[in-house]
């Protein structure tokens, strides 16, 4: 924006007064003394007045009015209906709407979201697609022109040897014409020398008689013409040979028939794709679906849950002396239970079968649950104090007090890690492909590189490492400091990151392996990237309090979350 900007208001009123501040709420440029008058009255003094000189793009006109109640502003936003809206709009379209919250409460933590930082990825990725697009479009019409000298090159190059084929041709040619003028003059020379002797002959013949007719006496006459009778036919014979064995030479050229220059070579025009790919950012949109409510009054601590293929709830209630799995069809009616011998406190569900591994951290076995049936089946043996469960094909991986531990279903063990100083681990995940796993505890959170080559109770001895790695050791700072995760090392060998945290339970991980954390000091659930970038996904400013555990179901389409006060939130994932 130019720095000679005009004041708004002063200019309406026929002024001319060079513009001081820009009220970014009013979207008006104003000058010194209307910005004195911006800051004393009520209405205006919260604005927000930006430095004109530091505006430099131009300020987005983005609608603050209701499409509906055109002169009332959108002040409000309904999180079930991911609608924002204005005052009127409420009572008419979101009277059943449990979370209407006003617009300044629903962007309080929208500088640190996720879908800011997704949508300027999505907006830098296309622009660098369109630029990349742009220089490959330039570099072919660049191209174009490098090919077209080519080719005429090239052409050039055919020309020339086309010419060196008609000099040789010609060449050929005249060697051929001196080989028959001279073969012809040899043949005119030996005739010319009979032609002497013969014209000699006759000469002579011709003279005799001339001579004496004029002075011979008769007689001598009489013998010569005698003689010259008999002699007549012998060179009149000659004569004849003579004439009649000599030809005349004709030399001409034939011209070729229909002489056609061959080809010099036809234009090709391909068409190819360009070079430049566009490969969308996705963007993957939470929309609120449902929202179960526990039965009121009834004791509830739900720490799990999971969803089968078909959409089916079910919920670990670690409430003491409750000891049952709620199961839920469609994400939302309540359907059956299932009792258990103690409190069960995570589930998982080993991928594509109707089975499911539950953690009873008071008692010396895991419980394996029939999915399709909803009723216990069998039992995995293992030491008390398993909390957290997740599943790989068909090995099951619980966490302990610190430690991880790999087994199969028929109770043998695989693997033991030692994690020390984790504490007592709630939550895990394991990435099969990078053979990592992160695991949570109530304050912290670790992701750690399993070498499962190592003996089968391996060490990951955090204390060692950290002081073996002690001038690598870096702590990352938040930009944006959208979460109190702000201890991230990053460390050379096992541990990948690690992060403090509070709050007990609560890992999820989406299509992109980026992993989801609960965070329940801040009220957030926050979002890790591969880069360790992490973003807020929900916030108390979206209705979000005091939640515990986070999944995706299997497809992605579905994340839950269930908090402490009895809610289970059901979010649509639409992805982009
Ligand atoms: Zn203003
Ligand atoms: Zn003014
Ligand atoms: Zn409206
Ligand atoms: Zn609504």
């Amino acid at each position: 924006m130019a720095s000679n900007a005009q004041c708004s208001p002063c200019s309406e009123g026929g002024k001319s007064m060079v513009a001081f501040r820009f009220c970014s709420d009013c979207e008006e440029m104003l000058c010194k003394d209307c910005v004195v008058y911006h800051r004393k009255f009520k209405a205006t003094k919260s604005h927000h007045l930006i430095e004109a000189s530091s505006i430099k793009t131009t300020i987005p006109l983005t609608n603050k009015y209701c499409t509906i109640h055109k002169d009332i502003f959108l002040n409000f936003y309904c999180v079930n209906h991911d609608k924002v809206c204005c005052r009127a709009c409420i009572p008419k379209n979101h009277q059943s709407c449990k979370d209407v919250i006003p617009l300044e409460v629903a962007s309080q933590s929208i500088k640190g979201s996720y879908l800011l930082a997704d949508m300027r990825s999505v907006w830098k990725n296309m622009n660098e697609t369109l630029c990349g697009f742009d220089k490959d479009q330039q570099n072919n019409i660049i191209d174009l022109e490098k090919m077209e000298n080519n080719i005429l090159q090239q052409i050039a190059n055919i020309k020339i040897d086309f010419l060196k084929e008609i000099e040789k041709l010609e060449q050929n040619f005249k060697t051929d014409l001196a080989v028959v003028k001279s073969k012809n003059l040899i043949k005119s020379i030996k005739t010319k020398s009979s032609l002497s002797n013969l014209t000699a002959l006759v000469q002579k013949k011709n003279q005799a008689l001339e001579f004496l007719k004029e002075n011979g006496p008769n007689t001598q006459l009489f013998l010569e013409l005698k003689e010259q009778v008999t002699e007549y036919p012998e060179v009149s014979k000659r004569v004849q040979e003579l004439i009649s064995s000599s030809q005349r030479t004709i030399l001409k050229l034939k011209e070729p028939a229909n002489m056609v220059i061959p080809s010099i070579g036809s234009l090709i025009e391909l068409k190819e794709p360009c070079n430049v790919r566009y490969n969308p950012v996705h963007l993957s949109i939470f929309r609120k679906e449902n929202e179960i409510q526990l039965l009121p009054g009834a004791a509830h601590h739900i720490t799990n849950c999971v969803a089968t293929m078909d959409n089916k709830l079910l919920l670990c209630n670690f409430e003491y002396g409750v000891n049952k799995i709620y199961i839920y069809t469609d994400c939302k009616d309540y359907a059956t239970e299932i009792c258990l011998e103690d409190q069960p406190y995570a589930i998982s569900i080993f991928l594509g079968t109707n089975e499911a591994v539950v953690t009873l951290p008071n008692l010396a076995y895991l419980q394996l649950v029939n999915t399709r049936k909803m009723e216990k089946s069998g039992r995995v043996n293992i030491d008390k104090g398993c909390y957290a469960v997740t599943t790989f094909e068909d090995t099951i991986i619980v966490g302990k007090h610190d430690e991880i531990q790999f087994l199969k279903k028929d109770s043998t063990t695989i693997h033991i890690f030692t994690l020390c100083n984790m504490g007592l681990i709630k939550s895990v995940y394991y990435f099969h492909k990078e053979h990592d796993i992160v695991c949570r505890s109530k304050h912290v959170l670790r992701r750690i590189k399993l070498d499962f080559n190592k003996s089968r109770r391996c060490e990951v001895h955090e204390s060692l490492q950290l002081a073996k790695f002690k001038d690598k050791v870096q702590k990352l700072s938040n930009v944006e400091k959208p979460c109190e995760m702000t201890s991230k090392y990053h460390i050379g060998s096992d541990v990948i990151y690690q992060y403090n945290i509070s709050g007990e339970g609560g890992l999820a991980v989406d299509e992109d392996e980026c992993l989801y954390v609960c965070n329940k000091s801040s009220n957030q659930i926050i979002r890790l990237a591969k880069d360790g970038l992490c973003e807020v996904i929900f916030s108390r400013d979206v209705c979000l309090e005091n939640p515990y555990s986070i999944f995706f179901s299997h497809n992605f389409t579905k994340f839950v979350i269930s908090d402490t006060l009895g809610f289970i939130h059901v979010f649509n994932v639409k992805r982009y």
